[in-house]
């Protein structure tokens, strides 16, 4: 029988990427999906989410088109059209990395693998099972939404992310449960859609780890296209009527819609797969790794959502990249310092590495520089103005900490801080960058010059008193 070097379980962003780099440093590498390739990444989520946002993005600018003397009056939107769109992008992206693992010379195995002791996994279909030797594994299973027994999933009016990507009609009213990222990206694009939209949190504020600031920011937002927001409040209980759902919250209010999205969380899916009865050890549903992302059983490795830490696709393609150096004899560490992330709401938010108040609460001092989209002239242009950077560095050494940025493009101008960050330069250093004009990545320019006071398109703060050579 063949032996495969690797065995991948799982081919979503950490277990395909996983595959393609194992296949490119030349092992004999298969991978086995029991759906289709790309995993909730490309199939339901960060990809058909971000299909949809940008139909929302592009509706939202339509509207405000006016403004450049363009008058098209209310555009009219088909949401059928937008749905069958983001199906076709998906499929579009699925069939690329089908191609990149043929290409590559992964072979795919379709079925549900399980560990069946030491180098052997099974492999079952409906119709067959069969068996393969391996030298390594590599788990990359992922997660499913959490569905508390209180908010009953019904998938046709109480819908998890899996659900409401598949609906192919606009409700008229979404509740959504939970304020997270997830809730927050969807509760942006149904707005912008058009549908009357409630989030409950239990939580004092929405997006809880993020900079408060841009948090108020995509609130404020929320609220202009008539959103209600009920923070410090829970969902007691869900009345499923034919025509759509009675919520009773915790402050005694009742919400009444036609669909309900429950986005409280995601849990790690690693039950029914012979993880634990193989030595793989589990906390909290989470496989265990160490920096080498090992698990206890040996040959065993994990990555992605199934390991319960950061859960964002990049991570687990990142994560893929480490178990695949090590498990070919390597020695590499994992280090989650930096870290960019973005929260696709209307405006968007990036981020990277600490807020502001997560320095506060760890008793770390800091500088902090702000720059407002309002006086970018690019953002003016375009008429962008929403917004703003902040720049955390530590006020030891100037060293960046963290950025949070909120408005146009926040997610592609947060990586220009991740790549500083990486390079461990101070603020003033990345402030000293010549950066092209009129363009968005001035504002980051200027917010780190801010962070010691040097900022030019920004009046009322007073340049630090550094003498040149004592400059961070
Ligand atoms: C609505 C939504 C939006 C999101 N947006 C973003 C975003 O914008 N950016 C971002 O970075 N992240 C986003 N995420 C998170 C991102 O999707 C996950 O972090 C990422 O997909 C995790 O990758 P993974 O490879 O660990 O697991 P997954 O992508 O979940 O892939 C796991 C794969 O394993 C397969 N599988 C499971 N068990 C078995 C088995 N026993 N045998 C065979 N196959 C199996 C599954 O079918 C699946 O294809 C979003 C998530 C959701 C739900």
């Amino acid at each position: 029988m063949k032996e495969y070097d690797i065995a991948v379980i799982g081919g979503g962003p950490g277990g395909y990427v996983a595959a393609i780099r194992a296949a490119q440093a030349g092992a004999c590498v298969c991978l086995v999906e029991r759906d289709r390739v790309g995993g909730t990444c490309l199939n339901r989520g960060c990809i058909p989410t971000k299909a949809l946002y940008s139909t929302a993005h592009l509706l939202q600018a339509i509207r405000s088109a006016a403004a450049h003397g363009i008058e098209v009056g209310e555009p009219r939107f088909d949401f059928g059209r937008a749905a069958s769109r983001k199906d076709e992008v998906v499929s579009r992206l699925v069939g690329g990395v089908e191609q990149l693992l043929k290409g590559n010379g992964v072979e795919v195995f379709r079925g549900e693998a399980s560990l069946e002791g030491p180098g052997r996994v099974r492999i079952r279909r409906p119709d067959l099972t069969g068996h393969i030797r391996v030298k390594k594994i590599i788990l990359a299973t992922g997660s499913l939404p959490t569905c508390p027994q209180t908010l009953p999933v019904d998938g046709k009016i109480v819908l998890t992310s899996d659900e409401i990507l598949a609906i192919k009609e606009l409700p008229a009213s979404l509740l959504v449960i939970g304020g997270g990222y997830i809730g927050c990206e969807f509760a942006s694009i149904y707005a912008a859609f058009g549908s009357r939209v409630t989030i409950v949190e239990q939580l004092p504020a929405l997006l809880p780890r993020s900079d408060r600031q841009a948090v108020r920011e995509v609130e404020k937002a929320l609220r202009e296209r008539d959103v209600a927001i009920h923070t410090e409040t829970s969902v007691e209980s869900l009345e499923v009527g034919d025509e759509g759902v009675t919520a009773s919250l915790s402050g005694g209010q009742k919400v009444r819609a036609a669909k309900v999205l429950v986005a409280v969380g995601r849990r790690p899916n690693s039950e029914g797969f012979g993880f634990a009865e193989n030595g793989v050890r589990l906390e909290k549903g989470a496989v265990v790794v160490d920096a080498g992302m090992r698990t206890s059983a040996e040959g065993v490795f994990a990555i992605g959502d199934v390991t319960g830490g950061i859960q964002l696709a990049h991570v687990a393609s990142y994560q893929a990249q480490i178990a695949v150096a090590n498990a070919l004899g390597g020695e590499e560490r994992a280090d989650y310092r930096v870290v960019p992330s973005t929260i696709f709401t209307l405006p968007e938010i990036g981020e990277v590495g600490l807020t502001e108040e997560d320095c506060k609460s760890k008793g770390v001092a800091v500088d902090v520089g702000r720059f407002a989209y309002q006086a970018s002239s690019k953002a003016v242009c375009a008429g962008e103005t929403r917004g703003s950077i902040k720049i955390v560095a530590a006020a030891e050494d100037g060293r960046i900490l963290g950025a949070s940025i909120v408005g146009a493009e926040a997610s592609t101008l947060v990586a220009e801080v991740a790549v500083a960050m990486q390079q461990q330069m101070t603020a003033a250093q990345l402030g000293r960058l010549i950066h092209s004009h009129p363009t968005l990545p001035e504002m980051i320019k200027e917010a780190a010059e801010d962070t010691v006071g040097e900022a030019v398109h920004k009046i009322g703060r007073r340049t630090k008193n550094r003498p040149e050579g004592d400059r961070k």
